[in-house]
């Protein structure tokens, strides 16, 4: 309750819930609070960690319904000034819940309380002690002697735990468990002097870019084109070297997390600065020290992927994204942030210049670039004077195919083989066969839980659903008719490796797929052997495709484009072009030229010949003519709400009511169209269903959309599906 004398005052305060809005409670009297500052709040049954937006609000509920935070975690706001407006930014444009925002924003220790300063509390037990002297059902007190037992344990190493720091407490009163704080441990201040291992001297189109980024004063956004090879790496060593001299930081964000180390040691021959990797393999503590060296301003280089446009930075200098186009910059769950369009975001607020690079630039960058809102960079020839690529499309039609390929295509890997060099055949389907078939009777295996066929993985003798993950033993006979002659139809790259394997007896063959180097370090070990000419026949997924150079490889084979062409998917065409390019880009180098073979049965299609003769300039260009007179983005905005359920018509008719809201409130020119099924209607025992609404402004698009938001979250129209909203989305499955 509160009375007229409290001295409460009353707090807005973010949680990581689905809800786009913050939660009042009473600040108690001594306790003192600015926004960004965490506190410990009661929610539900529990307790939670958010994150204060505003202090002294008109409070949203009754002020008898308010109850009091529990404590205040930080003493200064968690984030920096510019990150915290990066987050705030980005779940207003994205319509997400700041809350949650939040949360993703932070490493997960953060999430779950720990100190953020970098000072830590460790436990210890005091030497000699025992549980001996503890009730049989003090469960909490019994566990944490049994862990300390074991070793040390410092306050950011408690979550998960059966026990909490008031149990330490209770302990360290009883005289069994001392504590101390301690300074985390950082690597040393970054203070000796930045010195540069010096690098090829630039060519012309080089010291352009160079001399660009290096003149910025202030947000500059850059897109450097280049083709794979043309030295744009050696670009961004060049820009970096002037910032860090400079003592600034900077931060490098990449697709692929198989690509930091190499791109790591490339730094690190260069420079001498502390640098560190943020990826998967951490531990949340080591996340947590890399975050907290970040921000102190202890690594001179940050490089990591999505996620990482979210690390704290001391003294900002230089943002770079590198392969710009690459999809997995965009979260597809949760929170449905671009990495690339925040880092751009970024850079404006920490007011530095940004370099995003790539061989095939996103249709939406470059026509940044056509509205003078990025300024291009373009290194047009492989750098050194290694070749270009030579492409030749295959016919396939009426072609007799042995391992899925055609006689010339045969003959051109042998030729190539029988010179020594390496042969790379790209195949973006892995397992043995994307289907299981009845030669009797015509059954095929499906997924029980998703309109979808199950594929053949014969190496592990199982059906595996590569949507739902769900796999059984592969069947001996068919079920229907109980014949033996079960076949798997159309290939995969295990029945590819196996196939090439008897067809070139003396090459070894090694496959890079993601069953194939499932086990750790077997992706390192695979690309070693191919370095150092283990192998020569190369089979790969789209695993293969991504910023790894295999100088020896002379020839690629891209067995199957004619899906891309023909899909339902606008940005098909886009990917497929980039695909190409991309794979293009690993061959090959000075002495020996490259050549990229395409298998297509409609070796016609307008955009491919324009690919091919003309090269990815000209069918950007015209891909981005097609999407202005389509209005597609870039030329408007789209957002696409997703349904699923366990029944169809409960995802339907949630939909058809979020469709019925759209249109009553539809500016002029609004687009909604749907409920339509999913691409993948039925996943995991779910039916899935989507609403796609598009206009062209993408601030009045947002306006449209956030009061049937708040009307969604208000009063939904029922509960039996669960919403997602995804603005700019660039994947429709
Ligand atoms: P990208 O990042 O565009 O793929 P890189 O920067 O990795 O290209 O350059 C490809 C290769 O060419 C590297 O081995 C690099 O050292 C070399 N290289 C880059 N620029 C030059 C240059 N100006 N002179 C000589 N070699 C260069
Ligand atoms: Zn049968
Ligand atoms: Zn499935």
């Amino acid at each position: 309750m509160l009375n007229n004398q409290s001295p409460s005052r009353i707090i807005r305060v973010y949680l990581a819930t689905p809800l786009r809005r913050g939660f009042d409670y009473l600040l108690p009297a001594p306790m003192a609070v600015q926004p960004g500052v965490r506190v410990w709040v009661p929610f539900g049954n529990g307790k939670r960690v958010g994150v204060v937006g505003e202090v002294d609000v008109a409070p949203q509920v009754a002020l008898d319904k308010l109850k009091p935070i529990d404590s205040v975690i930080d003493s200064a706001p968690v984030l920096p000034a510019a990150l915290n407006k990066l987050v705030r930014w980005a779940a207003d444009y994205y319509l997400h819940s700041p809350g949650d925002a939040w949360h993703q924003a932070m490493p997960v220790l953060l999430r779950q309380g720990a100190n953020a300063s970098g000072e830590e509390l460790y436990w210890q037990l005091k030497a000699g002690a025992t549980s001996s002297g503890i009730a049989k059902n003090a469960k909490k007190q019994l566990a944490a002697i049994c862990c300390l037992e074991q070793g040390e344990l410092s306050d950011n190493e408690l979550a998960g735990k059966d026990f909490d720091r008031a149990t330490l407490r209770t302990l360290a009163d009883k005289g069994l468990v001392t504590f101390e704080t301690r300074q985390h441990q950082g690597q040393p201040f970054w203070t000796q002097p930045v010195t540069v291992q010096p690098g090829p001297r630039p060519n012309p189109e080089q010291a352009v870019a160079i001399t660009a980024i290096n003149n910025a004063q202030g947000f500059a956004p850059f897109l450097l084109e280049g083709v794979t090879g043309s030295g744009k790496t050696e670009v961004y060593l060049s820009a970096m070297s002037q910032i860090l001299k400079a003592g600034q930081q900077v931060l490098v964000l990449v697709p692929e997390i198989s690509l930091t180390p190499q791109t790591l040691r490339r730094f690190q021959k260069r420079f001498n600065v502390p640098m560190a990797l943020l990826h998967s393999g951490l531990t949340d503590n080591e996340r947590l020290r890399v975050w907290r060296q970040a921000r102190d301003g202890d690594l001179g280089i940050v490089i990591g992927t999505r996620s990482a446009i979210f690390t704290p930075l001391a003294r900002p200098g230089l943002i770079i994204v590198d392969e710009e186009h690459d999809a997995s910059f965009k979260q597809q769950e949760g929170f449905r942030y671009h990495g690339r369009d925040l880092a751009v975001v970024r850079a404006q607020l920490e007011k530095v210049p940004l370099v995003l690079g790539s061989a095939t630039p996103a249709l939406e960058s470059l026509a940044n670039c056509d509205a003078g809102k990025y300024q291009k960079l373009t290194l047009s020839r492989r750098a050194g004077n290694a070749s270009q690529v030579r492409f030749d499309l295959i016919d396939v039609k009426h072609q007799p195919l042995k391992a899925g390929m055609s006689p010339p295509v045969l003959a051109a890997i042998k030729a190539h083989l029988a010179r020594g060099e390496q042969v790379l055949v790209f195949l973006n389907r892995r397992g043995f066969s994307p289907t299981l078939l009845c030669h009797e009777c015509g059954w095929i295996a499906d997924c029980q839980r998703c309109s979808a066929y199950p594929t053949v993985h014969k190496g592990r003798q199982r059906l595996i659903c590569h949507h739902c993950g769900s796999d059984r033993p592969l069947p001996q006979q068919c079920p229907s008719c109980g014949s033996t002659q079960l076949v798997g139809v159309g290939l995969g790259t295990e029945q590819l490796e196996n196939e090439l394997s008897a067809l070139f007896p003396d090459y070894k063959a090694v496959r890079i797929d993601r069953d194939a180097t499932r086990r750790k370090g077997s992706l390192e070990s695979a690309l070693d052997g191919i370095r150092q000419g283990q192998y020569q026949l190369l089979i790969g997924t789209q695993m293969l495709a991504k910023g790894h150079h295999f100088p020896d490889v002379t020839l690629v084979v891209l067995m199957d484009v004619d899906g891309a062409l023909y899909s339902a998917d606008f940005r098909a065409a886009e990917r497929l072009a980039q695909l190409v390019v991309q794979v293009a880009g690993r061959a090959g180098r000075a002495d020996k030229p490259g050549r990229l073979l395409l298998q297509s049965h409609h070796p016609e299609h307008p955009l491919l010949s324009q690919l091919l003769t003309n090269g990815y300039g000209a069918f950007a260009e015209e891909a981005l003519l097609e999407r202005r007179q389509t209005y597609l983005p870039p030329f408007s905005a789209q957002a696409l709400f997703r349904c699923d359920a366990l029944k169809a018509e409960d995802a339907q008719s949630l939909l058809e009511a979020i469709g019925q809201l759209l249109q009553q409130s539809a500016p002029q020119g609004g687009w909604v169209l749907g409920p339509l099924p999913a691409p993948l209607e039925r996943r995991a025992g779910k039916y899935r269903f989507q609403l796609w609404v598009q206009y062209q402004d993408k601030k009045a698009l947002r306006q449209w959309l956030a009061p049937v938001l708040s009307h969604l979250e208000n009063e939904p129209p029922h509960r039996r599906a669960n919403w997602t909203l995804d603005l700019d989305p660039i994947d429709s499955a």
